[in-house]
This record gives C-alpha cells, structure tokens and sequence, in this order.
C-alpha cells in the first residue's frame, strides 16, 4: 500500500513555496537564478556614469528572499544553486575577475545573514519552517534592521574586493550599503505581501486564517475608476516635476499619489505602486530627466535618487500596514462586540449595568422581560429606564436607597437577595434573585454596578407546593397512628384495669388497629407511585392501548368484598399511543380502579374504556366510561389536586390516585379531564396522548 499518510498537505498552487516536490524544486531554482541573472544585468544598465557602480542592486533583494523562503527540503539546492547564480552573474558582468569570489561571497554571506536575523528578531517563521504572511508594521521594522545589517555586510565585503583590487571609497562604500539594503527591504516585502494569501495558505491545518480583510495584489482591480484616476494624477505629476519643471526640487509631490495608494488600496498593491513611483524615477534620472538629474556628481545624484526611493517606499509601505492594522483591530472589535451581544441576549439571566449616577449603561434582553418592557429601551436616553415596582418578600416597597445598585456603591455585599417585580398591571408578580458587584472601571468615569438577576418565581412556587405536600403527607400520616395509639391505649388500660376482654371484642380491636396500618401502608404505596410519576425518566413508546387495558382490567374484574356483583369492564381501544408504559398502566389502573370503586352500593359496575384517534390530529382519545355515583361540577376541578378527596361519600382512598393521572399525562404532553358519564350519570374520564409519529 502506498504510504498516503506521509504524503504533505499541498496548498492549491505551490509557486515558488510551500512544499515543493523534486521538480519543482529544480524550477524554482532555475527560475530565480535566471530572475537573479537577469536582474544583475539590468542593473549594470544603471550604471552612474562614468563609474562602475549600478545605481540599484534588485540582485541583493532577489538573493535575501531566495534563502528566507528555502525550507529543509529545498536548503541544499537553493544555496548551491545562489552560489552558481551569483558566479554566472559575476562573469557575465566583466572584469575584474579578482573581483568575482567578493561577489559570490558577498551575497551568499549577505543572504544566510539576513535570514538568520529575520529569525531571530520576527516571528515571521512558523515551527513547520513556513513563512507567515506579513502583517504587522513591527515585523516591517525589524525586516528593515535585518536588511540594514546584511546590506552592510555584503557592502563592506564588496568593499573590500574593491580596496583589494583597485581601490576603495568612502562613499561608494555607504552607496553601496544603501542600495543593498534599499533592494532587500523593497524586493522581500513587495513579494511576502503579493504572496500573502499563498503563505496563508500554507499554515498548518489546525492554525486560524490570518484576519487581514485588505490582504491581496488584485484587490485594486475592484475600484478600476479609481486606479484609472491614481494612475492619471501620477503621471500628471511626473510630467509637470520632471518634465515640464525639472529646475524646481518638486519629485516630493509623489508622496500624494504614494499616500492615496496607501491609503485607499491594500498593502501589496501600496507596495508595488511604491516600487514603481521608486523605478520609474531611477529611470528617469538616469535618462537625464528631473532635478535629480541636475546634481553634478553622479554619485550623489545616485545617493539622493536611492533615498527618495527608500522613503517613498517606506512611508507609503508603514502608513498601509497601519492602516491595515487599525482595520483589522476595528473588525476584531466589533467581531467581539457582536458576539458579547449575541451572549447577553441568549443568556436566561438579567444582566445590567447602572453607573453612580443612576443611569442604565446596558441591559440585556431578559432584564428588559424581568422589568415587564416590551422592548430594550434607547439607553442613549439616559436613565429612561423604569427603575420601580421592586418589593421585599415582606411586600414592603423599596425605597431608592435600598435599591440593590445602590447598595452595592455604598460598600455593602448584595448577593442572592430575593425581591419581587411588580411588572406592570394585570402581569404577575415575578421573584427575582439579584447580585450587584462594583465593576472596576477606569479612573475618572463613573462608577459602575453589574446587576445580575435570575427569575426563581417557579423555583420558589414550586418549594412552595413542596413544603404544603409535606404538611399535608405528615397530617394525613398522623390520622392512622393516631387511630394505632387511641387503640392500643384502650387495650393498655383495659389491661391494666384487670378487666377481662372475650375475643370478639379484642378481635373488633385488633381489627381497626390493622385497619388503620393497611390505610398506611396504601398512603405509603401512592406516595411512592407519586413519586414515580413526577420523577422516573420518561421512556416513551409504541404502546398498543388495548394490551395494557386487558392486564388492567383482569386485576379489577373480580367481585367485590362486599358480596357486590362482578364488575364488567368493556373494552373498544385498538389505538397505539406513544408513551412510556410503567407510567400509563398506572393511570389506566387508577382510573379504572377508581371507575370499580365509586359506584352506589347495590349496582354492577359497568365500566367502558374507549379509544380513538381524532380526524388529522396527532393524538389519541382515550375515555373512561362508568356507571357510578359521578363527580359534582364543583368539585371536578379539584379532584386532580393531591390529597383531595369528595367530602362524605364514604369511600376510603388517599386522594392521590388522580394527582398521580394529571402528573403523567402531563409529563407526556398530554391533558385529562373528567365530564358526565355516557347518559349523564357516572363519570367520564377524558385522556389525550400523543399518537405516534409514523
Ligand atoms: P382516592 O380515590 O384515593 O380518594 P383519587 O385522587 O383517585 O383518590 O380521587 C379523588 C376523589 O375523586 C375521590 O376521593 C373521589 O371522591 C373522586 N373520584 C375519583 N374517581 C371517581 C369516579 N370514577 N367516580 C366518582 N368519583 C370519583
């Protein structure tokens, strides 16, 4: 099998860069020798007159770029190949031949030495070796530095050859510098920034795009008008500075169209357009056009043109790598602003922020509910903000000194302090838990106090309900103990009295005694299944309704204690419902054992359970039909809450069985009620449960 795994992720098109297969490392170098070749000889072309030296060097910028983009792939090939670059070059420009191991050595020192620094003082190398697009200013500076110091290097050994060979100069030294460094800086950073998205590209998967919105050489082509109108003012400009007026010094009225670029287009194309201004006005100086061209030494003439084009490029290069900065940083900013506000409207909980003077500064979307406002109100218009209806648990109103933010400024802790909001008339009462913390905020603004509020209403409600179930759960509890010790002290006392007890009395005793513990022991069992119902995981699924009401019913259909007939129980439910079996059973056993039980003394039960599914809805009825004594329409509301029972009809029961019903039915989504029974007498309890989705 072919080793995929090893195989390196390529970028769409590797130029020049980026992991390069074997042929394409034999092209780049072929094409940057020739590029290195080619621009050497241009540059000879350049030569001030009367001397030897070239005016530009691109050589320098092409040989420093060479090494900083080689990777441990292309490493040995590239250095071999400059070497051989740098020897053809040196041969092809003449003699003197001593002169030709200065040149080659000049620029492979100057070159491994750029890199080298380029390293050390930028992060422009990523661990894998790649380069990083270049984005900020810093590394432009330091890009600078670099080239400075490697500009000097291969100067000084230039020099050297020189002073060796013929002989040397002070200022053909320094211009020597100047237009190294000059070549390496703009050379390097016009290609890193033409080849931003290329570098981009190439990052390790894993790692974040770079966040340049302006990156791009093309990003021009987007405004042509534009570009049509740069590119008319330049040449304008050129014709009235060079042309028309070359004995006036006015070449330094191209930093307007070197700013427009900078400022209006993106850093490669700024930085190409510096290049450009830059050569076109070597050109035209060496063709002895402009004021330049007016300065007697050449050399000079040479110095000042190299410096022009060195600050043209630097100030038009740093204002839009600044610009480029302060965009991106703008971007970023309300990148993170949207997302904050996105949070803050998606939070459950109120957040606010009121500074010393009262003034609501933010406010997010669930506050703005707690408050009972529509909509977030303008905060622009300071303190707008309804700061009323607020309440102690005690109902008294809050006075604007004890209001929490105020509080929170005078020093003191406010932490998970209920209140209740009176929203608006009509709305409920909501109970809001609140925390108010000083925030820290910059010296000489106001103060300022982050409000947080979480909503218990239903929290509380719900303790509420808790803590009356208990009570209730205890008191109905007490009754049978009660009735056990009010037994057991009369049999105490009969005892203790010596009075003779025949076993049928103590039998009646012992009868309620054991009366007593089997209500218990029934209260214990519902509140169990209470439980049950309220708590156990809902595990829902197709249940055919007419199975579980045939186990059901088998339990009911037996004859009663009380020498009653046996019930019948008819059923008509071939409906499948969906819904968690266990819990249903419960139900349909509750209401059929409640549909068996309340019935007058001398009639048959007769009960009916019907289903059916209702024309396009998703649910299923399902009816408890009895023949019994019914339920008033007073109380049938009231016989599903816990606990309650009908008053006076004689039958024993806990008055949990139809709170348990509500309890799983609505935990289904679903609803019960009770209504007359089939021919108005009796009752009929009415279910609907989810059918299943098909
Ligand atoms: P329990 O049956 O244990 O008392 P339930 O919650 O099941 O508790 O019922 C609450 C009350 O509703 C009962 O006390 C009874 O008065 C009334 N009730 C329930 N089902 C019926 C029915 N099918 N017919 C008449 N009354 C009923």
């Amino acid at each position: 099998m072919p080793a995929v795994a090893d195989t390196p992720v390529r970028p769409r098109r590797a130029v020049l860069i980026g992991p390069l297969t074997a042929v394409e490392v034999v092209l780049r170098c072929l094409l940057l020798g020739v590029a290195f070749v080619l621009a050497g000889q241009l540059a000879l072309r350049t030569n001030v007159s009367g001397t030897q030296l070239a005016l530009v060097w691109p050589p320098s910028g092409i040989a420093a770029f060479w090494l900083l983009t080689s990777t441990a792939r292309t490493r040995v090939a590239d250095v071999a190949a400059l070497v051989v670059a740098a020897l053809v070059s040196a041969l092809v420009s003449g003699p003197p031949w001593e002169l030709v191991p200065f040149r080659v050595l000049s620029t492979l020192g100057m070159a491994v030495l750029f890199r080298v620094l380029v390293d050390g003082w930028t992060s422009l190398r990523r661990k894998d070796g790649s380069l990083r697009p270049l984005s900020q200013t810093s590394t432009v500076v330091a890009l600078v530095g670099a080239a400075t110091v490697a500009g000097l290097l291969q100067a000084s050994v230039q020099e050297l050859g020189s002073a060796l060979v013929t002989e040397g100069s002070w200022f053909v030294y320094l211009h020597r510098w100047m237009r190294n460094t000059v070549s390496i800086c703009t050379i390097v950073v016009t290609l890193l920034l033409v080849l931003a998205r290329h570098l981009d590209a190439l990052r390790p998967a894993g790692d974040p795009p770079e966040e340049k919105p302006f990156y791009g050489a093309l990003e021009h082509a987007r405004r042509p008008a534009e570009l049509v109108a740069l590119g008319a003012t330049t040449v304008a400009i050129y014709v009235f500075s060079f042309g028309l007026l070359p004995e006036l010094p006015l070449s330094f009225t191209l930093f307007l169209p070197a700013v427009w670029a900078a400022t209006r287009f993106g850093p490669a194309f700024a930085a190409l357009f510096a290049l450009g201004l830059g050569v076109t006005s070597i050109g035209l100086t060496l063709a002895g056009i402009g004021s330049y061209a007016a300065i007697e030494d050449p050399v000079l003439a040479a110095f000042v043109t190299q410096t022009f084009l060195a600050i043209v490029f630097a100030t038009t290069l740093l204002l839009s790598l600044t610009r480029t900065e302060l965009a991106t940083a703008e971007h970023r900013a309300a990148e993170r602003a949207r997302l904050l506000d996105r949070v803050l409207t998606t939070v459950g909980d109120g957040i606010a922020l009121v500074d010393e003077t009262g003034r609501v500064v933010m406010m997010n979307r669930a506050a703005t509910r707690m408050l009972g406002l529509t909509a977030v109100p303008d905060l622009a218009d300071a303190g707008q903000v309804p700061l009323g209806g607020f309440y102690d648990m005690d109902g008294a109103r809050l006075t604007p000194d004890r209001l929490h933010h105020v509080r929170a400024l005078a020093g003191e802790s406010v932490r998970d302090e209920d209140m209740v909001v009176r929203p608006a008339e009509n709305a409920p009462d909501r109970v809001i838990r609140v925390t108010a913390q000083l925030m820290p905020v910059p010296p000489g603004t106001p103060r300022q106090v982050l409000v947080t509020a979480h909503d218990v209403t239903d929290e509380r409600a719900h303790s509420t309900a808790l803590a009356a179930f208990a009570g209730e759960v205890a008191h109905d509890l007490k009754n049978p103990l009660t009735v056990i010790e009010g037994w057991s002290e009369v049999l105490e006392s009969r005892f203790a009295a010596g009075t003779t007890l025949d076993s049928e009395e103590g039998l009646r005793l012992l009868a309620r005694v054991q009366g007593a513990a089997t209500h218990m022991r029934t209260l214990i069992g519902e509140l169990l299944s209470y439980t049950l119902a309220r708590d156990r995981a809902l595990r829902p699924e197709r249940v055919r309704l007419c199975d579980l009401a045939c186990e059901v019913v088998a339990l009911h259909e037996k004859p009663s204690e009380d020498d009653r007939p046996a019930p019948t129980i008819e059923l008509d439910c071939d409906d499948v419902v969906w819904a968690d079996p266990v819990l249903l059973r419960q139900v349909l056993d509750n209401l059929v054992g409640n549909a068996v039980k309340y019935v007058a003394p001398d009639v048959q039960p007769r009960v009916r359970v019907v289903s059916r599914r209702p024309e396009g809805e998703d649910v299923v009825e399902v009816r408890v039909e009895d023949n019994g004594i019914g339920i008033a329409p007073a109380d049938r509301a009231r016989v599903f809450d816990s606990f309650f029972r009908v008053a006076g009809n004689g039958y024993a029961g806990t008055g949990l069985g139809l709170s348990i019903c509500q309890r799983v039915v609505e935990r289904h989504g679903g609803t019960i009620d009770v209504r007359d029974g089939p021919d108005g007498a009796g009752s009929t309890f009415v279910l609907r449960l989810p059918a299943p989705r098909d």
